[in-house]
């Protein structure tokens, strides 16, 4: 395909599903606007996106897929997130120094790179981008609100409650202001992911705190009513969101669209999806629970029922489950969330509020149940439920399960709640004008689209 004359953007995401789907999305609408875009993921994501799509070649129309090591042995657990990014500061600017070197110095004026736009989880690309004199543009993949609270460790170690090694000295709640949630100091990332993976995700926070200062360019997926104090308090972020692009060439896991073919027959507003984005995983008792209330809603539903999603095999349902539930209820190892989302007969979501499956269903307006695993997911639920009040909060009982009567109570009182169809509907509208023209995070994309040009 002809790119003669397209500026060349290497984009390159944290290696993990809900960085490279947003950032993928990007891509395609910068394609859009006359760009080229390298994709540049590990080898590992990189093998498991292109199986996915059931490409056989690196190279996409005016998307090319690229990758290098990220310094893990084949076979290494990557949901390690404390390992990986240990190895990756080693090991990958190495590999990111010589794959720009190689592209600058190409016959192919396209292939040269013109501006790099990093995952800021990612900050030492900025810190190689810089030394290398290329343009640079930081992309934030989650709520405003957590960079917010990220930025400011710095005033939590001075108060005392986070140690300068990252460990936590007292559990405190942190507010910083009255429209963004108060968030519990526990749920920073790099202290849910185990005591080894504490230092080495510190670490890199720390770092990406300060490349963030690199970038010529700050945009994120969010929008200014979603989070108007946080664009005061961080003037230079600038919202773009919400992203409504193809997912193309970003999926893990290959998607089921059959279920869409299913979606159709079913009535309108009727079916409950249920989906807990790439990471969440479930114990069997949580697992067979889920089951449960999902029969007992009496409603129909759509479950992502990821391959790894729980800890043994995942294909082990109540005991005549499959049977009970056959025709009203659906199952499916990865779904096209986007257009489910968007399809007139979903009536809500049960999400664990990852901040991608949040924006998708406040921009597709549908009601939220929340039922967060970790992290950030905690600070999401309550933007969804405290400040924003377009979802319910599913709750655990005394032995820390959700249970099938809270399940089908909670669906219930979503589905009977004007109140909250009516301002997730309002928010739908919200979101569509920013990015209609004349919106202002449409406005933002421009400005960023004609400065990096
Ligand atoms: N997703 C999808 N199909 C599924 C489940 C999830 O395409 O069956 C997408 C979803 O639309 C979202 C991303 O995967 O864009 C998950 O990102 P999120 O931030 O919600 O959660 P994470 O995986 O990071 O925990």
């Amino acid at each position: 395909m002809l790119n003669m004359g397209r500026p060349n953007i290497l984009v390159i995401p944290f290696p993990a599903q809900g960085h490279v789907m947003p950032l993928m999305e990007l891509s395609h609408i910068l394609v859009d606007r006359g760009f080229k875009i390298t994709f540049l993921n590990t080898e590992f994501n990189h093998d498991r996106v292109v199986a996915a799509a059931r490409l056989d070649k690196n190279d996409e129309g005016f998307i090319r897929m690229m990758s290098i090591p990220d310094g893990l042995d084949v076979g290494e657990d990557r949901t390690n997130l404390g390992k990986l990014s240990d190895m990756m500061k080693d090991v990958m600017p190495v590999y990111l120094k010589d794959l720009i070197t190689k592209l600058n110095a190409s016959k192919n004026v396209d292939d040269r790179i013109t501006c790099v736009l990093a995952d800021v989880s990612m900050g030492w690309t900025l810190e190689v981008a810089s030394k290398m004199n290329i343009r640079r543009a930081g992309f934030f993949p989650a709520a405003g609100g957590l960079l917010a609270m990220t930025l400011h460790v710095p005033k939590l170690i001075e108060a005392g409650i986070i140690r300068p090694d990252g460990t936590l000295n007292k559990s405190q709640m942190i507010k910083l202001s009255p429209t963004i949630p108060a968030f519990n100091a526990d749920n920073f990332v790099w202290l849910c992911m185990g005591e080894s993976a504490i230092k080495p995700i510190f670490n890199l926070i720390v770092r990406n705190n300060e490349a963030v200062n690199l970038a010529e360019y700050f945009i994120c997926n969010s929008f200014y009513e979603l989070e108007p104090s946080i664009f005061k308090m961080i003037p230079n972020l600038k919202p773009i969101g919400p992203l409504l692009a193809s997912s193309r060439l970003a999926n893990f896991w290959s998607e089921d669209s059959t279920c869409l073919s299913w979606l159709d027959e079913q009535p309108a507003r009727s079916v409950i999806y249920v989906a807990f984005g790439s990471f969440t995983v479930f114990n069997k008792q949580q697992f067979d629970e889920l089951a449960i209330g999902l029969e007992l809603s009496g409603k129909p539903f759509l479950w992502v029922v990821r391959p790894d999603l729980t800890e043994g095999p995942n294909d082990v349902y109540p005991d005549g489950f499959e049977k009970r539930v056959a025709g009203r209820g659906r199952m499916v190892g990865w779904a096209p969330q986007r257009e489910v989302l968007a399809h007139p007969s979903i009536a809500c979501f049960v999400t664990h509020c990852g901040w991608n499956s949040t924006m998708e269903g406040v921009s597709t307006g549908v009601p939220l149940l929340t039922w967060p695993y970790f992290a950030d997911q905690f600070l999401n639920q309550s933007y969804i439920c405290d400040i924003w009040k377009v979802g319910l909060r599913l709750k655990d009982d005394d032995n820390g399960i959700i249970s099938r009567d809270e399940i089908k109570k909670k669906v219930d009182g979503l589905l009977e709640d004007k109140g909250i169809k009516a301002r997730v509907l309002k928010l739908k509208e919200i979101a569509i004008n920013n990015v209609s023209k004349s919106g202002a995070s449409f406005k933002n994309f421009e400005d960023f689209v004609n400065g990096i040009k």
